[in-house]
């Protein structure tokens, strides 16, 4: 469905009786005072997530150490079923996604397990824009095989500070690179880049390709199999609902299984002979053979409520709906807001961006207080954005009329003014 927007506040009405999704939000805890645009960093809190939490608390009550084998869904098994639930949300095969551990965690192992530099071929290509905790690690990937990142990483730089080029990043793939390490979506402006392409040039100049989707799953589909991306990482907390710090997941290519992880630990051990606790390792020959220690279970019990309903509900209709509202506030932030000096920093084209909006203005983080006491949760990313995700499953047009509305009462009244432009520690 493509929409042709209108001004007003009748028309944000029109659009929620038209939503086929318009019914989503009520599986989810919303506070009523409060407009939610911050679901891409922190998901809320579902019914369907909450449920499973509790089943799993129940679970340890009742069964103490037997719940590895006694549970609903067995403990041991849970990471490798839940990978399984999550399959069909970013287009892999069962055997290739699995629940572990932290996201920056996950980038580490599967660096570890793929930067192989040999010969010439030993460099490491990035993006500037990339989140710094990715860039921390890579360097530090780097100096670990004693290589000094100065010389063996090779950054694409941005033209415009907000988006990178595909083109430009094809140009850098040289014989000397080793591995390329991307976002799916840019985390400031929302830039989606494309996997599909970007995955293919690499693999014609022989080249291991992994994506960061922290931004993107549980926004967009995703066909990492049919692609053939070589790995991807992701959190579970942002889209995907999964709860503050939940466990994360790590998605590898099948035609990888042979390969060794480069952080091995126990819960990597092929499944049946665990427990052998044998001084060989061996390794579960799928992606569940990168699993580390044991696992997160309490910290991944929402996600079972939660990739349920996603699977119910289909990633497809997610990303239309997605789509409209983010179509619908730049369309509002076009025809309302640029009088006042904002910019919008994300890409127009469906096809180019994720579930948020970058909205810019010099006064970006007084403007963000502001929003914040009158009810409306967004973020501020330094310097000059503030960030509004419409997510899907439980925000209504309405309420991001009532944004733009809001903003507008802020700028017409000069409520920003009474705030300090000095950043808080969480922003
Ligand atoms: C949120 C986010 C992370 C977070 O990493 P953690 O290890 O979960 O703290 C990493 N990369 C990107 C792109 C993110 O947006």
């Amino acid at each position: 469905m493509v929409l042709k927007y209108e001004l007003g506040e009748e028309y944000a009405n029109k659009l929620d009786s038209l939503d086929p999704l318009k019914d989503t939000r009520n599986r989810f805890y919303l506070n009523k005072d409060e407009i939610y645009m911050d679901g891409n960093s922190l998901g809320l809190m579902s019914k369907d997530a909450e449920k499973t939490l509790l089943r799993v608390m129940d679970e340890w009550k009742n069964f103490g150490i037997n719940g590895w084998s006694k549970a609903e869904i067995p403990w041991i098994y849970y990471p490798e079923e839940l990978g399984k639930l999550q399959a069909a949300l970013v287009g892999a095969r069962q055997d290739e996604v699995i629940i572990h551990s932290s996201t920056t965690v996950n980038l580490h192992s599967l660096v570890s397990t793929f930067f192989q530099p040999s010969g010439k071929r030993n460099k490491i290509l990035m993006d500037s824009l990339t989140f710094p905790s990715d860039r921390y690690a890579i360097e530090s990937q780097l100096k670990l095989k004693g290589l000094d990142p100065n010389e063996y990483l090779v950054i694409v730089e941005s033209k415009d500070e907000k988006t990178i080029d595909e083109d430009e990043i094809v140009n850098n793939m040289s014989e000397e690179i080793a591995l390329i390490m991307l976002p799916s979506v840019l985390y400031r402006s929302g830039q989606l880049l494309d996997m599909e392409y970007l995955t293919k040039e690499a693999h014609k100049r022989g080249i291991i390709i992994g994506f960061d989707c922290c931004h993107s799953v549980g926004a967009i589909p995703h066909k990492l199999s049919e692609w053939g991306v070589d790995f991807a990482f992701w959190c579970n907390y942002k889209y995907v609902n999964n709860g503050p710090g939940g466990a994360a997941s790590m998605y590898i290519n099948s035609c990888h299984f042979d390969k060794e992880p480069g952080l091995a630990g126990w819960y990597g051990y092929f499944k049946e002979k665990q427990f052998d606790l044998s001084n060989n390792f061996e390794s579960a020959n799928n992606v569940g053979g990168w699993q580390i220690g044991t696992s997160h279970i309490l910290s991944m019990a929402p996600l079972e409520g939660s990739l349920k309903m996603f699977n119910e509900i289909g990633i497809e209709r997610i990303r239309e709906k997605s789509l409209n509202l983010t179509g619908y506030l730049m369309y509002l932030i076009d025809n309302e807001l640029y009088k006042y000096g904002f910019k919008i920093g994300t890409p127009r084209e469906n096809n180019k961006r994720g579930g948020h909006v970058a909205l810019e203005h010099e006064e970006a983080i007084r403007i963000n207080e502001a929003l914040k006491d009158l009810g409306i949760v967004p973020d501020f990313r330094y310097p000059n954005i503030i960030r509004l995700a419409p997510v899907a499953l439980y925000v209504s047009y309405k309420e991001v009329w009532k944004v733009v509305s809001v903003i507008k009462e802020v700028m017409d009244k000069e409520i920003y003014k009474n705030y300090s432009n000095k950043r808080g520690v969480i922003a």
